[in-house]
């Protein structure tokens, strides 16, 4: 068989989400491989990347899926949601509009995504706390109001990022278990 479904309990999906450079492949470069990039490459950003978690007694292997920049111009296709078990879905805390937008990604989840998607709202690049514009109180409250969880990550020093890949992964084994 497939090299890469074999010694796996279950496998599922889940997508990055959020407007253009807020730092989505760089989230998901330090979780599969331990990467930062200083500059952004969105054309050459892969499809998807997998990373095997050990969730209680099973092996979950998780298919993260990233766009290669078609955020820019707001043309997403339905199937980049299709089967997604989860979203994280990424601001940029020194960026106000890209806050702004999390409502507009967030129908947009709604209307593609699965009904019982967990979503993770992640405001990044914490590091840039002389340049913020978001309080972590503001991102936290919607995330409540909206029922998402929430935390606030830098791909850059590494803070939170496995955390919010756990976070989801765990709360997905909670739901299909
Ligand atoms: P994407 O368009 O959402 O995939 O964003 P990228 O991952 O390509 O990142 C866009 C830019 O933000 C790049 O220049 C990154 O180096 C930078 N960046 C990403 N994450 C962080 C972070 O946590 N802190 C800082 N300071 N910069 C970041
Ligand atoms: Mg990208």
């Amino acid at each position: 068989g497939d090299s890469i479904d074999e010694e796996c309990d279950y496998l599922f999906k889940a997508v990055l989400i959020g407007d253009s450079g807020v730092g989505k492949s760089n989230l998901l470069s330090r979780f599969s491989k331990d990467e930062f990039r200083l500059d952004s490459k969105p054309t050459i950003g892969v499809e998807f990347a997998y990373r095997n978690i050990k969730v209680a007694d099973r092996i979950v292997k998780a298919q993260i899926w990233d766009t290669a920049g078609q955020e820019r111009f707001r043309a997403i296709t339905s199937s980049y949601y299709r089967g997604a078990l989860g979203a994280i879905l990424v601001y940029d805390i020194s960026r106000r509009q890209s806050f702004e937008n999390v409502r507009n990604w967030l129908r947009e989840l709604r209307e593609f995504g699965n009904l019982d998607m967990v979503i993770v709202l992640v405001g990044n690049k914490s590091d840039l706390s002389q340049s913020r514009e978001v309080d972590e109180e503001e991102g936290k409250s919607f995330a409540e109001a909206e029922g998402l969880c929430f935390m606030e990550t830098s791909a850059l020093e590494n803070v939170n990022v496995e955390q919010v890949f756990l976070v989801m992964i765990s709360k997905i084994h909670d739901i299909t278990r």
